[in-house]
């Protein structure tokens, strides 16, 4: 989780920060208190000091810079669909990247902001006879945060067909990385451990035949919606792929499919999900985790690790 390690100055009043925040970005850019769980897919969370939503490379450069003269921690949020924000809130500056969304075309080159859905990007390549991102239609992150997560899907990743991307550091200096540079590892980059801020990315893809790719993304967008519990908010599949096996497979065989805290339960129709009923709060969410983790290496013998960033503050 890009999580600047600065200080929160807890007697800055938050009018002095959106002050001079209101020196790079528009007041309707601004929303101070504002609940998270209108940004999460989850739909969870509690709120933000103050959220800010940047619409050019320059004010996430400038929100970056004040952030840090000021002392007040910030985060980086995409579409929200692989946090868990927890009950308490997030301390500081949340930048939501989601009004980023430029995308152009140079041969069989795809250069997309961050802030634009991947599955957006997806089509575009189709639109334009272009194949490699059809394994991305159903996966509902912005570029920046498919990036960060080297999203991936049905064998295909992110780190096979990006190019290069543009980040800015945690000190404000704008790079642009090529893939080597990005160090992708399943489920992790160099934008995660350097806690950089992907401002854009450029997608290397292959001519190809528009019906077989639009034939390929309907018959993934098929398989989703037959395996995944789509009809309920949720992050998708909550742990990373162990060794050798699935999550899903070894949470199934420990019986814990329809485990229920509160509103939050592992999903009856795929059990590396767990699903908001209706009311959960981050606190059942975190709790049917560890029960699922606890109870999987009592019963396996495998330790199972959470993708899903968990980020904010208890109550
Ligand atoms: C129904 C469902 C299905 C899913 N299916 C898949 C799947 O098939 N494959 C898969 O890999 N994932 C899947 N996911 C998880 C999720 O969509 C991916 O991890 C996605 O890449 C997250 O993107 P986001 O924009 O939502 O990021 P967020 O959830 O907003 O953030 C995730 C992480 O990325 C960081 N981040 C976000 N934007 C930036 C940025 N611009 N710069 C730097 N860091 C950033 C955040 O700080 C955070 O650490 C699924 C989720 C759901 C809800």
């Amino acid at each position: 989780m890009p999580m600047d390690a600065l200080t929160a100055r807890k007697s800055m009043p938050f009018q002095d920060v959106v002050r001079r925040l209101l020196e790079v970005v528009k007041d309707d850019q601004i929303k101070v208190n504002e609940p998270l769980e209108y940004y999460t897919y989850t739909k969870i969370g509690g709120k933000a000091d103050i959220l800010v939503l940047p619409a050019t490379f320059s004010q996430v450069k400038g929100i970056l810079l004040r952030a840090k003269q000021l002392q007040v921690p910030f985060m980086v949020m995409g579409n929200g669909s692989n946090v868990i924000v927890k009950d308490g809130g997030i301390r500081g500056i949340v930048i939501v990247m989601t009004r980023l969304i430029s995308i152009s075309l140079q041969k069989n080159q795809i250069t997309a902001q961050s802030g634009i859905p991947l599955a957006v990007v997806s089509r575009y390549a189709w639109l334009h006879h272009l194949s490699g991102l059809e394994f991305a239609v159903g996966i509902p992150g912005t570029v920046g945060g498919a990036v960060c997560m080297n999203a991936g899907a049905y064998g295909g990743q992110i780190s096979e067909v990006l190019e290069r991307a543009v980040v800015l550091t945690k000190d404000g200096q704008c790079l642009s990385l090529t893939h080597q540079q990005l160090h992708f590892e399943y489920r992790d980059s160099v934008i995660q451990r350097e806690s950089h801020i992907v401002l854009e990315a450029t997608f290397r893809l292959e001519q190809g035949d528009g019906d077989e790719i639009k034939a390929k993304m309907d018959d993934l967008t098929q398989r989703r919606a037959s395996k995944q519990p789509l009809e309920y908010p949720s992050c998708g599949s909550v742990f990373k792929r162990p060794q050798n096996d699935y999550a899903a497979r070894l949470i199934q065989v420990s019986g814990l499919q329809g485990f229920r805290i509160g509103d939050a339960q592992v999903s009856t129709k795929h059990a590396g999900f767990i699903v908001n009923l209706g009311h959960a709060t981050a606190s059942d969410y975190i709790q049917v985790i560890r029960h699922v983790q606890q109870t999987v290496l009592e019963r396996n013998g495998i330790a199972l690790n959470h993708e899903v960033k968990i980020v904010g503050e208890d109550v």
